[in-house]
């Protein structure tokens, strides 16, 4: 049986942490994963995690039983509440609902699997460029074609909106779109609210179903209600849709796996039936979600004054990587680098989509150790006070070489 398998090429990613990691050189930096660090360059446990971890740890009531399918109510249902927003109509009305799954990448596959079994059209149109799980997922889902809508335009370092909007008039009717809701991987480019509304009357129009992604809410602008609100801005215009929500990175629960597939019908009977089939399809994949994370969330956002202090933990986190962009740039600016480096500063949340070609990107690891994704993506979050000379000194002799 195994003779012949072939070798899978690796995860790009996961590959570059690895070389990372062998790297012995004392100056090496990672800004491959999108992973928070400190200024120390440390990962961080946020202080609410730890306080909630604690009282956990002291309360003999929590036991190790299995949870439900759907997962522990009171995390999908504030998780939900988080994305849609305590006044949200599709939550007054019983029509919204949540699911939990592993992480945003288990909820991306099971409302993926989902539609694919129940959907109207095998076609899913991802953003070019997008995360490149978002095509695996698609093609493991048997979606017959995977197609990819423009957003970024390379001359203009933003989002081409004209291509965006003439790709989805042309998509099948009932075509899966899938949206990042904020903080774009890997451009940093979000529309504007305006360019949101046109994007929503191209959809309704043209009956196609959005499947928001929404990995980064509070990276975004540090305001978990406004990183949602292309979401909310769909379900006032009654759209039905779904929300893959990760918990990853606003909480830094990377590898609990913490996720919750929000599901927004247009009536109660349709959530109830929907909710019905995703306990088929989670049953033979994982039987029953993880506890521990989910309930770190749902304690968190149950408990006001806990909810104030990871809100906090959000603010610290997106203002540290809002400051070092702005020192990337001054540095760039410093050395006189060819080029204008305001979309360092233009673009938001975790990631910079530098421009830097794959041979910049080849001559920064080698020569500095520097480590980057292939396509210039730089994760800001792992910049510091004390890395941003080198990172800036590797780029200016990569653009200027
Ligand atoms: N969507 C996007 C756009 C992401 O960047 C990521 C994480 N890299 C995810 C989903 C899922 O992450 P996780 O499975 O850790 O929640």
């Amino acid at each position: 049986v195994f003779k012949d398998v072939d070798m899978a090429p690796p995860v790009a990613v996961f590959n570059l942490t690895a070389r990372y990691k062998e790297d012995k050189d004392p100056a090496k930096v990672n800004l491959g994963v999108g992973a928070y660090r400190t200024d120390e360059g440390k990962p961080w446990v946020l202080p609410v995690v730890r306080t909630v971890e604690s009282q956990m740890a002291a309360d003999s009531t929590l036991d190790h039983e299995y949870l439900p399918i759907a997962g522990l109510k009171t995390f999908t249902e504030a998780a939900t509440r988080l994305a849609l927003g305590d006044d949200s109509p599709a939550l007054l009305q019983n029509r919204a609902g949540g699911f939990q799954a592993l992480s945003g990448t288990g909820a991306l596959r099971l409302g993926i699997d989902f539609l694919s079994r129940f959907g109207k059209s095998k076609t899913v149109y991802v953003s070019d460029p997008t995360w490149p799980n978002h095509m695996a997922i698609g093609r493991d889902a048997h979606f017959t074609e995977i197609k990819k809508y423009r957003y970024w335009d390379d001359k203009t370092k933003a989002l081409n909106i004209d291509g965006m909007l003439e790709d989805l008039r042309n998509a099948p009717e009932h075509s899966v779109v899938i949206l990042h809701g904020c903080a774009h991987n890997p451009t940093g480019v979000d529309p504007k609210k305006e360019q949101w509304e046109q994007i929503a009357e191209v959809m309704a129009a043209k009956k196609l179903f959005p499947f928001f992604d929404i990995a980064y809410q509070g990276f975004a602008t540090g305001d978990l209600d406004a990183d949602a609100s292309s979401v909310r801005l769909f379900v006032k215009k009654e759209f039905e849709l779904f929300v893959s929500q990760s918990f990853s990175k606003n909480f830094g629960l990377y590898n609990e796996r913490v996720g919750n597939l929000a599901i927004v019908t247009q009536d109660n009977d349709s959530l109830m039936r929907v909710q019905s089939q995703l306990e088929k399809l989670a049953r033979p994949m994982w039987s029953n979600p993880p506890n521990h994370g989910a309930r770190i969330v749902a304690t968190t956002l149950n408990n006001p004054s806990l909810f104030a202090e990871w809100k906090e933990a959000i603010r610290t986190m997106s203002s540290r990587v809002i400051s070092m962009r702005a020192l990337l740039k001054q540095k760039l600016k410093q050395l006189n680098t060819p080029g204008s480096w305001d979309h360092i500063t233009d673009q938001i949340g975790m990631f910079s989509y530098t421009g830097l070609t794959s041979k910049q990107v080849d001559f920064i690891i080698q020569k500095y150790h520097v480590y980057l994704m292939q396509d210039g993506r730089i994760n800001m979050c792992a910049v510091t006070n004390s890395n941003c000379d080198h990172i800036a000194a590797a780029i200016h002799d990569a653009v200027t070489s």
